[in-house]
Formats: structure tokens, sequence, C-alpha cells
């Protein structure tokens, strides 16, 4: 029996990570301040563990960066401590029937205390490969101050990127992209007794939202999404119960397909309401890693799990844009973004040890 395997080093390892993320839970990751003393706290406890850490700050956001091994490739892992809101209690960690509660649990702060803990264990023995840890305070509202910083304006990438959202030890390899607009829809003012002397710009846009989700782009699919999504977000029109409204504001939320092309997608719903105006709000690129990438393969080849698409957008996004394949790898767990958040403790330690293996075997040669 091996070290790795014995029940005495696999208890004390699911100890140290279990213990860590109860810490991390703890600090209520919901403010700038908040986020910013969890940082701290980490950077202190990788330093104690061995290793160099550096840290950054930007807008007001710290996020650091601990690197260890020499050598390629160059293996990023990408955990974000921000987690979002809920009631104050479930700030309060604890253990049940295998499950550690609490907000962020599975969303990240599990998978972060494994890449931590992992860190720390490969600080002693570094492997023949570079492990850069990022650690950053603002995925859940964009990450654009984090990863976006350290990956657009800092150039920090990799050969690999794995961010640790909850996939339940599962491959995220493709993400949608993010198309936010509003179109403003002109009408005509008219007494409210008399609608047909007006034109009801609420009636126009609901009829633009049907043009724009008949467009054929709505209609397409890959192998992991059957199709994209619009999300009426909002109505902002009228104001009075005797006035027709004579304009209307509609914002769509799409999440298009990996290989659609957002401007084709802007081109064509301009096209189908030539008399409102269309603005983009928000723009996120899509994931789009292959699954024939080397180290892809060789991340599934020691999780032993299957790809599939997220149909939300995470920081992997960010690395995409920069052509680096990155996938979202993350414990089984269940609950994230709601009450009774948990994440496995099982799982975490086999997602510590599965990253482990990729790591301490990147070198070998495919069978
Ligand atoms: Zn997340």
């Amino acid at each position: 029996m091996s070290i790795l395997t014995s029940p005495h080093f696999r208890n004390a390892s699911a100890d140290a990570i279990v213990s860590l993320a109860r810490r991390l839970i703890a600090f209520q990751n919901t403010s700038a301040e908040r986020i910013n003393c969890c940082t701290d706290y980490c950077t202190d406890w990788l330093r104690q563990h061995g290793l160099a850490v550096r840290c950054y700050e930007h807008g007001g956001l710290k996020s650091l960066v601990a690197e260890l091994g020499t050598g390629d490739p160059v293996v990023v892992l990408n955990g974000h401590l921000d987690v979002v809101p809920a009631s104050p209690e479930e700030f309060i960690p604890y253990v049940e029937d295998g499950r550690l509660f609490g907000r962020g649990s599975y969303d990240m702060l599990g998978s972060v205390a494994a890449m931590m803990v992992l860190m720390s264990e490969l600080a002693t023995r570094p492997p023949d490969c570079r492990v850069v840890l990022k650690l950053v305070p603002d995925e859940e509202s964009g990450g654009e101050l984090g990863t976006g910083h350290l990956v657009r304006q800092l150039g920090l990438v990799g050969d690999v990127a794995i961010c640790g959202e909850p996939t339940n030890l599962n491959i995220a390899v493709q993400a949608k992209g993010i198309l936010q607009v509003t179109i403003d829809v002109p009408g005509l003012a008219a007494h409210g007794s008399r609608p047909w002397l007006g034109k009801n710009a609420i009636l126009e846009a609901l009829r633009h939202f049907q043009a724009i989700a008949s467009l054929r782009f709505f209609q397409e699919s890959t192998p992991f999404f059957p199709q994209p999504s619009l999300n009426l977000a909002k109505i902002q029109a009228g104001t009075v119960f005797n006035q027709v409204p004579d304009l209307c504001r509609l914002s769509i939320d799409i999440r298009y397909l990996p290989g659609q092309d957002p401007a084709a997608i802007l081109a064509a719903i301009r096209e189908a309401v030539p008399q409102s105006e269309v603005n983009v709000h928000f723009e996120g690129s899509p994931v789009n890693t292959q699954i024939s990438d080397r180290w892809v393969k060789k991340l599934r080849h020691h999780a032993g799990s299957h790809f599939f698409g997220q149909d939300g957008s995470a920081d992997t996004r960010f690395y995409a844009e920069q052509g680096i394949p990155a996938v979202e790898f993350g414990p089984s767990g269940a609950n994230h973004h709601g009450p009774g958040e948990y994440v496995l403790i099982d799982s975490m330690l086999r997602y510590k040890e599965i990253l482990k293996e990729f790591i301490t075997h990147i070198r070998e040669e495919e069978q």
C-alpha cells in the first residue's frame, strides 16, 4: 500500500482540506473587505506551507498567485474566493453525513481548499512541471478584476487552465458565450381611450422578441448543447394607464453556442428589428476547449469522468480568449447559489488526488 492510499494519510489529508474549507467559508466572502481578508489569510497559509506567493491588487480587490516546480507544461489551477450572498447562518459551516455544508462549500471554496492542500503537498516534492495556483476575488461578478486582470493585463497564462467550479468531478470543456443587448423600440403616444391612433411600443417590443427568438442562430445546436438561450430579462416602458407607451426597452440575455459568431448574431438581430436601436450591454466569449487536447485528455484519463458543456460562464473564458485550453473541473455536491449548499468530503479528497496524479504524471507519454 502506498502512502497515498493508506487510511491514515487519506484521513489527514481530508481533515486538512475540510478544516481549511471551513475556515474559508467563515470569512463570508461577499464584500471586497471580507474577500481581501480571506486572500491575506490564504497568502499567509500558503507561505507557511513553503510556497512562494505574489499578491496583486486591482480595482480594490486582491488576487494571489502561488507557484512551484520547473519545466513545461505550466498547469494553472484557478479558484475564486468570492461567494454569492446568503443568510448569516449559512456562513457557519458544519459537517453531516460526509458532507460539508455552508455557502461556497461547493462553489467553490471546497475546490480552493483542495487546491491549497495539494500545493502544500507538492511543495515538499516539486513536480517536473510548473504549477501556478491563482486565487481570485470576483468570479461571481464577472471576473474582470481577478482572472481577467491576471490574464489580459499581466499575461499570466499557462498551457492548460483548470477552474475549480462545481462539476461533480466531470470536465466542462465548453461554455456558452454571453451577448447581452438592449433594444429601444419606438412607438407613438396617444390617449389611452383611442389606442388605434397610436403605436404601442410594448406590443411592438413583444413582436420583436418573437422575431429574435425565431432567428436561425437560435435553432442551432452543438454536441454539448441543444440550442442557445434567450432570456427576456427586463421590459421598461409605460407611465400611466391612459396613455399609449411611445418607447419600450427590452433587455435580453443571449447565451450563444461555441462556434457561433456574436457579430453575426447582432447583425441578424438588427436586421430583424430595423426601426429599433440595438446596443450591446455586455459581451463574454464562449469556451470551446478541444477534447483532443493532450492535457485535457490526460486530465480525463485520471478523472475517469465525462466531458460536458456548461450553460453559464466562468473564468475559463479569459483563458479561452488567449487560446489556452481551459476546463471547469471541481468536486461533487449540490445547491450552489441556494440554501443547503454542500460539498461531499470524499469528493474533495478525490479531487485533490486526481489533480495530484495529473500533475505528477504529466510528463509521461500516453500509452
Ligand atoms: Zn463558481
